[in-house]
């Protein structure tokens, strides 16, 4: 391998980048400018050219894919697969190390990983053995303030609390112990352990920074700081520090990234070689000009140029919608109108949340187009909503035993796994489905007593809602099973990061419920059967495999990174992106405008932005505007394709409410009580924005919204 093919396909400063002989370089540089490029060749590089043995590199970037991406691009460069290099995300190295040296560690040889869910409810579990009070203690919040004391490196001796949180340090301590006695690491422990191995075994250190002389790091805005202390710490004062990343790409700051990382490199580490990339190669000129003029909205950003050699390209389409329907039916028709001239996988759809993927599923289903949704699963195989679909199937066939054993253990409800077993071998030999089985055992008195009045309560519920369902339309009888079900208290009292994109997910279905139009051929069977046989045969068959040609779907988040010819943004509403919950504070705010950065900046040529005017949103139409992003590109960079045109930013109503409704306190059905914060519009079209308590904000039609002034 010569030097000069690693370096053929890079601009001047690229090169300066990959062959730099001084210790420590800082890359920044905006989206599509070959940050990720450099960084691969810089590994082929070290490896063809200064002759550094492979098992000399450590190479972090964000998430497994790209890792894998990495080593593959290098192995391509090279010509050849060059093992023994430390290549991943933090967590994925962290876990090699301690499984390398658990002993060093402090660790047993088998311990075992404890995720969000897992971790939440051990710390439930002390709370409540320290005869703790959860209102006052709730368990989410303690559970992000352990979280954010291992991401800044601090145990409970360490961690001072802030004024305030004293009494959690307690719990800190208890939780470490539990930890420690049952052999048990969360996420942020792998990070933290792993650091403190080091820096405490004085011949591991040296070990380790003698042998890692090449440190890289991908996409380094996003770092934590426990992150930051262990490439820090690997470093040293010998290693060679390559870092790439974009301070307006920085989006996981709500997950403790620290925004100073960039600028602090510069001081701790030595002498740092700055380099900037200035050229995008990935998009139009159009693409370019849109993500440049959404993003210099943000304040206090590193100075970056950001231009191209591309042609203008196609304007950036705009796509208004009656509804979420419309939306997917419109973005359908554009891929298929370009059959023939892109390959499917060259198509991304984006969105702001997980729950607006399921509409666009259908439609693609519906119109047999594969597609893979990437990052997470496909609607109806995720968990919760297979969790709901359970006991939607119960009140059509009691002895569907696969939902009667998947109902049974979630929520749990004091039927554990030996009492699962005696069913099960019961139901078998004596040739009974689980309903029928559970009912003799209960007849019998065979079982425990705890074991049979749980199933005693289990079986009079799905009795009850079999019966409040009958004669009910479809989405009452949705609403009315996922209430008895309890799933949503359950997952509201788990509290996790990911429970609220559960319920969500979860109330999505009501909506799935209300769209949903029983197909001709399904003639002889009732709603609810025609809709759980399409559920069925959506889920497991219809994702495209990894290999075949397919549309990709994903979150905004998991697309940082990628780059597509073809790039749909869906949804962009104010509420739904930017997101309610980042609208009442300004730091928020500017998150999501780097999110909305990221977003248009993965399109190489073809931008199509759609937005509705109405949307259903757990189970109510809410009225939506425009987001206030799309006010944010320049009117000759956007081909405005509705009929009506973007209107002008609506102004909103704050100082004085007409009917003396703002600032009232009202109440919703689903969205509880609220106060109204703005008034706009009249007649059938006077819309309401309501800044409810648990819900956030809302607008409504007032209408419809059957609103109770208090
Ligand atoms: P992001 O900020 O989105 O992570 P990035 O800065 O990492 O982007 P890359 O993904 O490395 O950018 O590069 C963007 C695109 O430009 C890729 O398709 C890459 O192959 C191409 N590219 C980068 N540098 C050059 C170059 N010198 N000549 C031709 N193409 C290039
Ligand atoms: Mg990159």
């Amino acid at each position: 391998m010569q030097a000069d093919q690693i370096l053929v396909q890079l601009n001047e400063q690229q090169r300066e980048a990959v062959t730099s002989s001084g210790s420590n370089v800082i890359v920044v540089a905006g989206a599509g400018s070959g940050k990720t490029r450099v960084l691969v060749h810089r590994i082929a590089w070290l490896i063809a050219v200064e002759q550094i043995p492979p098992q000399n590199i450590f190479a972090v970037t964000f998430t497994n894919k790209a890792a894998k991406e990495m080593s593959s691009r290098v192995s391509e460069i090279l010509g050849y697969e060059s093992k023994g290099m430390w290549i991943g995300t933090f967590h994925g190295i962290a876990h090699r190390f301690l499984r390398l040296h658990w002993s060093d560690a402090g660790l047993d040889q088998n311990f075992q990983i404890l995720d969000a869910d897992d971790q939440l409810r051990q710390i439930k579990k002390i709370i409540k053995e320290s005869s703790f009070d959860e209102s006052r203690y709730p368990p989410k919040e303690i559970t992000w303030f352990i979280n954010s004391q291992k991401d800044l490196g601090l145990r409970p001796d360490k961690s001072k609390g802030k004024k305030g949180f004293e009494h959690y340090l307690g719990l800190y301590a208890a939780y470490e112990k539990l930890c420690r006695q049952n052999n048990l690491v969360d996420f942020g422990e792998l990070l933290l352990r792993f650091y403190e191995t080091l820096k405490n075994n004085e011949p591991l250190l040296e070990h380790y920074q003698n042998r890692f002389e090449n440190i890289l790091v991908d996409e380094f805005q996003d770092t934590n700081e426990i992150q930051y202390q262990i490439i820090k710490l690997i470093t040293g004062s010998e290693g060679r520090a390559f870092i790439v990343g974009d301070d307006d790409q920085s989006i996981y700051r709500w997950r403790g990234a620290n925004p100073d990382s960039m600028p602090r490199f510069r001081n701790d580490f030595l002498e740092p070689r700055s380099i900037k990339l200035e050229q995008n190669y990935r998009s139009t000129k159009n693409i370019l000009n849109a993500a440049n003029s959404i993003i210099s909205n943000n304040n206090g950003r590193l100075e970056k140029n950001l231009w191209t050699d591309e042609e203008s390209g196609p304007l950036i389409k705009l796509h208004q919608n009656f509804d979420e329907y419309e939306e997917a039916s419109n973005i359908i028709e554009t891929i298929e109108s370009k059959s023939g001239k892109l390959k499917l996988s060259d198509i991304a759809i984006l969105y702001r949340s997980n729950a607006q993927s399921r509409v666009i599923e259908e439609a693609l289903i519906r119109r047999a187009i594969p597609y893979r949704v990437y990052g997470g699963f496909r609607f109806f195989d995720r968990a919760e909503v297979k969790d709901a679909l359970a006991y939607l199937r119960l009140t059509q066939n009691v002895a569907d035993d696969i939902a009667f054993e998947r109902a049974c253990s979630v929520p749990p409800k004091g039927i554990g796994a030996q009492t699962m077993n005696k069913i099960k071998n019961y139901a078998r030999d004596e040739g009974l489905c689980l309903y029928a089985a559970s009912d003799q055992l209960i007849q019998s008195k065979t079982l425990a007593n705890r074991a049979t009045k749980s199933l005693v309560a289990f079986l009079e519920t799905l009795n009850e809602t079999k019966n409040l369902v009958s004669n009910q339309t479809l989405e009452k009888q949705f609403e009315i099973v996922i209430e008895q079900s309890k799933l949503i208290p359950y997952l509201k009292e788990k509290k996790t990061e990911q429970s609220a994109t559960k319920i969500d997910n979860i109330l999505e279905l009501i909506n799935a419920a209300h769209g949903f139009r029983q197909p001709f051929e399904d003639d002889d069977l009732s709603p609810m059967q025609s809709f759980l046989a399409h559920a069925a045969l959506e889920s497991g068959e219809n994702q495209a495999s990894e290999w075949q040609e397919s549309v990709q779907l994903m979150t905004m988040h998991s697309a940082k990174g990628l780059e597509f010819p073809l790039v749909f943004i869906a949804g962009m509403e104010d509420g739904l992106f930017p997101h309610t919950r980042s609208q009442l504070d300004p730091g928020g705010l500017e998150e999501e405008r780097r999110l909305c950065y990221v977003a248009v900046t993965r399109s190489m040529r073809e931008l199509y932005i759609s937005y509705s005017s109405q949307r259903m949103l757990h189970g109510s139409m809410i009225s939506s505007q425009p987001s206030r992003f799309l006010y944010e590109i320049p009117n000759e960079l956007i081909d405005d394709l509705s009929t009506e045109g973007l209107k002008p930013m609506p102004k909103r109503q704050r100082a004085n409410g007409g009917d003396g409704l703002l600032g009232k306190l009202v109440e919703h059905s689903s969205f509880g009580e609220g106060v109204v914060i703005a008034v706009e519009g009249d007649g059938d079209n006077k819309r309401v924005q309501v800044n409810f308590q648990s819900a956030g904000l809302k607008w409504l039609v007032l209408g419809y919204a059957n609103l109770k002034i208090m």
